[in-house]
């Protein structure tokens, strides 16, 4: 008798993941390289710059200490929530109670991921940024919720306009992912936006999930405020940093979340029975980044900056109407008439060899955009920049 062969036909909770936009692109990329084109990467978020020396010396020595070869414990080492604890203090004037208001995460992607498992029942709606960091949807979806998209618009300096959801959709609302700054846009949101925000979630009894994995990254000086600098914030929102972004460590897997003593237990519950806590050695490397890291930060928000000012000014000589961004280091640009943003990201690739991320990759109305990372150096931003005159005015039509 023959066997029938075993079926993994992906089920329903995948297939209802979004395409993944970037797929063509990326083999493209791919298929370029292989052919020794010199390909331009404007398209990941990813530092390029490496993590301080003093980062890695203290990951070293702690990863010879047999202490930290162990099972850490799930709600992080004492030492770390504390170490949050005061960077908090210091930077928001917020105080965090380490052992409810403080939960340590691997990576805070893993912290979004896993939210909506912890706080949504199946059926039950997800507020999400459009466009938006794509984990907010897939999270949501895993756990059987349905996400429901709060456009981010040019018109409303890409601000969702909460009094547009209607009351059917906030009936059965329980969750609100926001992020600022902001991830494509690069806007920066001010106290009296996070205030709207909390006296919206506390009048409709939704969970508010501040995203602030750029929360350092700011130019010029500009400090982006936490959402729990609001009064009574902690009742009704959580927020989610990480280590990643700001101290160039998107590989060492270390964030954490803030915010609501309740929903934090209801995470770490998750977690308890998903992971087992974060290697203790990066731990301790963590906590010295958060100590003594602020020097690092400032040198590095300068190397950005001056990539950013040269991206700029480069664009605007082209005649390209673009804005400078105050956060993140992300240009988020309009695509010039008579293209979509995958249009211009293919020919971008395939006539400059130059990668752009097509703004609709992070929901539909991202379409009309694309996303260009700071994350390369000033020498590769230049030939960027000369390969796209050397096609002007063809891409330049405004
Ligand atoms: C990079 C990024 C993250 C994830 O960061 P990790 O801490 O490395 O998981 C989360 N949110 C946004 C908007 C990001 O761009």
């Amino acid at each position: 008798m023959t066997k029938q062969p075993v079926s993994f036909d992906p089920p329903g909770r995948l297939k209802k993941l979004p395409p993944y936009l970037f797929a063509e692109i990326d083999r493209k990329k791919r298929e370029l390289v292989a052919k020794g084109k010199d390909v331009i990467d404007l398209g990941v978020g990813d530092p390029d710059i490496p993590t301080a020396d003093f980062i890695i010396e203290a990951l070293n020595a702690a990863a010879k200490n047999p202490r930290n070869h162990r099972y850490a414990l799930d709600q992080g080492m004492p030492e770390l929530r504390q170490t949050i604890r005061d960077w908090f203090q210091h930077r928001f004037g917020v105080h965090l109670d380490p052992d409810k208001e403080i939960l340590p995460l691997i990576g805070s992607k893993e912290g979004i991921g896993h939210l909506p498992l912890a706080v949504l029942d199946p059926g039950q709606v997800c507020l999400i940024p459009d466009p938006g960091y794509p984990v907010y949807r897939s999270g949501t979806l895993f756990a059987e919720g349905i996400p429901y998209t709060m456009p981010l618009l040019e018109k409303n300096r890409y601000f969702p306009d909460f009094d547009i959801i209607p009351t059917d959709v906030l009936q059965n609302a329980r969750l609100m992912f926001l992020n600022y700054p902001n991830n494509p846009t690069s806007q920066v949101a001010d106290k009296a936006f996070f205030e709207k925000a909390v006296a919206f979630a506390l009048k409709h009894g939704i969970l508010i999930a501040h995203d602030a994995a750029y929360s350092e990254m700011c130019y010029e000086g500009l400090k982006s405020p936490s959402i729990l600098e609001v009064h009574g914030a902690k009742d009704t929102a959580v927020e989610l940093f990480s280590l990643s972004k700001t101290y160039s460590m998107t590989g060492w897997r270390i964030g954490f979340a803030v915010g609501n003593a309740q929903v934090l237990a209801l995470l770490a519950k998750v977690k308890s029975n998903l992971d087992s806590g974060i290697f203790q050695a990066i731990q301790i490397a963590g906590m010295k980044a958060l100590q003594e890291g602020q020097m690092t930060l400032e040198k590095n928000l300068k190397i950005y900056q001056e990539r950013r000012d040269l991206l700029v000014q480069g664009f605007r000589d082209l005649g390209w109407k673009i804005e400078a961004p105050r956060a993140t280091f992300y240009c988020w640009i309009p695509v010039p008439p008579g293209y979509t943003s995958s249009e211009l990201a293919l020919k971008f690739l395939e006539e400059l060899n130059v990668v752009v991320t097509p703004g609709n990759g992070f929901g539909p109305n991202g379409e009309g955009y694309f996303r260009i990372s700071l994350t390369v150096a000033e020498s590769r931003i230049m030939e960027a920049l000369d390969r796209i005159k050397k096609s002007h005015p063809h891409y330049c039509k405004f």
